[in-house]
């Protein structure tokens, strides 16, 4: 398998940005997707939470086609049947008033950059230039270079510089420090409700309620990143709302696309939107009618199979398995709903059990290294799951006793 011709095109004519496992994908369906060999596996990465409808699923790949046939690509200079009947139906689910289409993650946070910025200096009346943006150490916000500006992965960030002025961060669930950090020329707060990329960390109780009270009496705006953890992944259609807390603004997208396509959207109320006028902000394909197609059936899905309440109630189920396993290589389960990490301890390599666990069938990959992440689409059955505890079982138990041979 690894020496796969496939492997070695991506090799040669490709950059060398990932690290992927050695498997060649060709096909997937639901919860499975299928190698060059025909062999089957379990997806418990869903292209980090891009795929909670489960790959192919027939409703999104049919309002895909019949969409496809009519209109696909018309840019902003025009009206179309499709866009304000998506952005309806995301600002009624999520309780926002309006909603801006953009394509990829990265582009909904820059968006949200964008308007926190503007709305400091032309509603809060911060003086021209000097709005800041605080953000908390270990984000994941996207890859460009104003968002790499907040990071504090040094892989993520070196080389890449200079960086943007006006951004700052602080310690993750840590609220004296989002008090002693705000000032007058605060624009806003961007935070993750649980941090994905950084290891699936999730703060203390009360933590995104007391941001949202602490920025209110600052008239500091609280925009969520709900980019992996919104759209059900964590039992709830936002993360946020654990907490009960309406945030200023969001960002979705992953999910949104319904594993087909880049959707994203910069959510929020109007007064924030208005700051955005024509000419001011825009993207080719943001908001194209075949994107919002796909994007309203991705809604109308989660919702008609209630992957909402499944999300909850399996990821209670899966998390109840893992830490039944009690194993001394695991130092702690951690998530919420169905999206799941499993710290082991770091004499062990989560890659290692990684590339095991790819051996049995079961796909996933570590963030960080010795996190590994279970986060499946949102259609997964128990059975599904008891599958993936009995392979993480024999992987685990072999581990052991290969790091007991080695000592
Ligand atoms: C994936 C992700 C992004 C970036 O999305 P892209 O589509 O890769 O640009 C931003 N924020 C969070 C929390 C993410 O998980």
């Amino acid at each position: 398998m690894p020496d796969s011709a496939m492997i070695h095109l991506e090799h040669t004519y490709g950059a060398n940005n990932y690290d992927p496992l050695p498997v060649v994908l060709v096909r997937g369906e639901g919860v499975y997707v299928w190698d060059e060999e025909g062999k089957q596996y379990l997806d418990m990465m869903s292209a980090y939470s891009a795929v909670s409808h489960g790959h192919c699923h027939p409703a999104l790949v049919a309002a895909l086609q019949a969409q496809s046939t009519q209109l696909n690509i018309v840019s902003r200079a025009f009206y179309t049947n499709k866009l304000g009947l998506f952005l309806q139906r995301a600002c009624e689910l999520t309780g926002f008033e309006q909603a801006l289409p953009m394509n990829t993650g990265a582009e909904a946070v820059e968006t949200a950059i964008k308007a926190a910025r503007k709305w400091a200096y032309t509603v809060k009346g911060v003086p021209s230039d000097q709005a800041n943006i605080i953000a908390c150490a270990g984000n994941f916000h996207g890859r460009t270079t104003t968002i790499i500006g907040f990071s504090t992965e040094p892989e993520y960030k070196n080389g890449f510089g200079p960086f943007s002025a006006g951004l700052q961060t602080i310690p993750y669930g840590d609220i004296a420090a989002l008090e002693k950090a705000i000032t007058p020329h605060t624009a806003a707060f961007l935070v993750e409700p649980i941090q994905g990329e950084g290891g699936i960390i999730v703060p203390p109780t009360g933590y995104l309620k007391a941001c949202a009270q602490l920025c209110k009496q600052h008239n500091v705006l609280l925009i969520c990143d709900e980019i992996q953890t919104g759209l059900g992944r964590t039992g709830k259609w936002l993360a946020c709302q654990h907490e009960s807390v309406q945030p200023d603004a969001i960002v979705l997208g992953k999910a949104l696309g319904g594993g087909l396509l880049p959707v994203s959207l910069f959510l929020t109320r109007k007064e924030v939107m208005d700051v955005f006028t024509p000419g001011t902000h825009g993207s080719t394909f943001g908001g194209n009618p075949l994107a919002a197609a796909v994007g309203l059936a991705a809604l109308h899905v989660l919702e008609q199979e209630n992957l909402i309440e499944r999300a909850e109630k399996l990821g209670f189920y899966f998390q109840k398995k893992l830490k039944a396993l009690n194993s001394p290589l695991i130092k702690e389960v951690r998530g919420r709903g169905l999206l799941i990490g499993v710290e082991i301890n770091s004499q062990y390599s989560a890659k290692k059990i990684c590339l095991a666990l790819l051996k049995r069938g079961i796909l996933t990959k570590e963030t960080h290294a010795t996190v590994i992440r279970f986060a499946p689409p949102l259609i997964i059955t128990e059975e599904q799951i008891d599958f993936t505890i009995q392979m993480l079982e024999e992987v685990i138990n072999s581990v052991i006793l290969s790091v007991a041979k080695d000592h």
